[in-house]
C-alpha cells in the first residue's frame, strides 16, 4: 500500500508517519508533534491551569510521561510565551535496583534542558523509612499481600508536595495520561470509592487545605501517542517497571482496560470523560475534610494518611493507617501519583497505524 501524504498543516509536503487513532488523520512526524503540543496547550488554557508567572514543579520520574510533559511545557513556554518558571522535582523512594537508574535519567534531562532539579528522598523526609523498608515491614504482617503501592502512593504525594515547596513552586504538574486516568476511574468504580470518583474527573486539584494546586496537562493524551511523541523527539527516558508494581491492583485494572479497548477503542477517553460528567447525590458525597492535627494537611480523621502511616510503621502496624474508612477525601491511595508501572518500553505502534 503506498504511504499517504500528510493531511496536516504541511499540506502534504511530507509523507505521513502515522494515522492518529483519535481523528483517523494520516499525519507526518512534524504535524503530529505540533498537534500533540497544541492539544496540551488547549488543556492548559481550557482549565486555566497554569497562570503566567507560575513557578511550576514538574514531578519528574524519568519515565516517558513526565519526560514528555517537561519537554512539551518547555516547547510551549518558548513558542507561546507562557511565562512559566519550570523546575524538576524527583522523588527518591528508596527502591533498590530501580530508582537509582530512573534518577540518573532525570539528571540527564535536567542537564540537557538546563532546568533546576531537586530530589527529595523518603529516608530524609520520613525518619529513615525507605520504600524497601516499608515493604519489608508490611510483608511481616501475616496473611496479607504487601500492597506496596498503597503505602507508597500516600508517601509520594507528601514527598512531591515537600519537594515543590522546597523549590518555591506555586503549582505542581504530573505526567498522568488518559490511560492512567481511565485506570483510576475504573479502580474507583470497582472499589465503590465515591469520594475519589467525585473528584476524579477534574483536571487537577485547586489546592485544598493549603496544598499547592496540582494539575495533569497530559490527561487527555493517550499513552501510545506519548510514546510516539517521545520517539519522534528522540527523548531519553527510563522505561523499566518498578519492582513493586506487579503487586498493584492497578495492574489487573490495566489488563481489563486493554481487553475492553480491543473491542471498543474509544473506551479510555470515554472513561475519562464519564468521570468529568459524573454527579453524586448529596448523600453519596464525602464529608468536608478537616486538617491533620500533626502536619495540617487535608485529613479525614485527626491524622492524615501520611502521618497515620508513619505512626503505624513506627509501631510495627503499618496497615492500621490504610483502613477502609480513610478513603474518599483529598488523601491518596494506591500509587495515584506514580507513573512508574510501565512493563518495559511500550511498543511504538500498538493500535496506531504507522507507515
Ligand atoms: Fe511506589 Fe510507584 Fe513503585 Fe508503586 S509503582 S511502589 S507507587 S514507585
Amino acid at each position: 500500500m503506498p504511504v499517504p501524504r500528510c493531511s496536516g498543516p504541511c499540506g502534504g509536503a511530507r509523507p505521513a508517519a502515522l494515522r492518529r487513532p483519535r481523528t483517523g488523520r494520516a499525519v507526518c512526524r512534524s504535524c503530529f508533534c505540533g498537534a500533540f503540543e497544541a492539544e496540551v496547550l488547549g488543556t492548559l488554557r481550557t482549565g486555566h491551569l497554569l497562570p503566567p508567572g507560575a513557578v511550576v514543579a514538574v514531578g519528574a520520574s524519568g519515565g516517558k510521561d513526565s519526560t514528555v510533559l517537561a519537554h512539551v511545557l518547555r516547547a510551549l513556554n518558548s513558542h507561546h510565551s507562557l511565562a512559566l518558571d519550570l523546575r524538576l522535582v524527583a522523588v527518591d523512594e528508596g527502591i533498590g535496583g530501580y530508582r537509582d537508574a530512573a534518577l540518573a535519567a532525570v539528571r540527564r534531562q535536567a542537564a540537557r534542558w538546563q532546568l533546576p532539579l531537586h530530589v527529595v528522598a523518603y529516608a530524609q523526609l520520613f525518619g529513615g523509612w525507605t520504600m524497601d523498608e516499608v515493604a519489608r515491614r508490611a510483608a511481616r504482617e501475616p496473611g496479607r499481600a504487601r500492597a506496596c503501592c498503597t503505602f507508597c502512593g500516600v508517601l509520594r504525594r507528601r514527598a512531591l508536595e515537600e519537594g515543590a515547596r522546597a523549590v518555591g513552586a506555586t503549582h505542581i504538574v504530573t505526567g498522568h495520561n488518559a490511560d492512567d486516568m481511565a485506570e483510576t476511574v475504573l479502580m474507583n468504580f470497582l472499589r465503590g470509592d465515591a469520594g475519589r470518583l467525585a473528584r476524579g474527573g477534574t483536571l487537577g486539584s485547586p489546592g485544598e487545605g493549603g496544598a499547592l494546586p496540582r494539575c495533569r496537562p497530559l490527561q487527555f493524551a493517550s499513552q501510545k501517542e506519548i510514546v510516539l511523541y517521545a520517539h519522534f523527539q528522540e527523548l531519553d527516558y527510563f522505561s523499566e517497571e518498578c519492582v513493586y508494581a506487579p503487586e498493584a491492583f492497578r495492574g489487573y485494572v490495566r489488563d481489563l482496560l486493554k481487553a475492553l479497548e480491543a473491542t471498543r477503542p474509544s473506551v479510555v477517553l470515554d472513561l475519562v470523560h464519564s468521570a468529568e460528567r459524573l454527579a453524586l447525590t448529596p448523600a453519596a458525597r464525602p464529608p468536608p475534610p478537616g486538617a491533620c492535627t500533626r502536619c495540617g494537611a487535608l485529613a479525614s480523621r485527626s491524622l492524615c494518611q501520611a502521618c497515620a502511616l508513619l505512626d503505624g510503621l513506627n509501631r510495627g502496624r503499618p496497615r492500621l493507617a490504610i483502613g477502609k474508612g480513610r478513603k474518599g477525601l483529598g488523601e491518596e491511595g494506591e500509587g495515584e501519583n506514580c507513573t512508574s508501572r510501565d512493563r518495559g518500553r511500550p511498543t511504538l505502534t500498538g493500535a496506531i497505524q504507522a507507515f
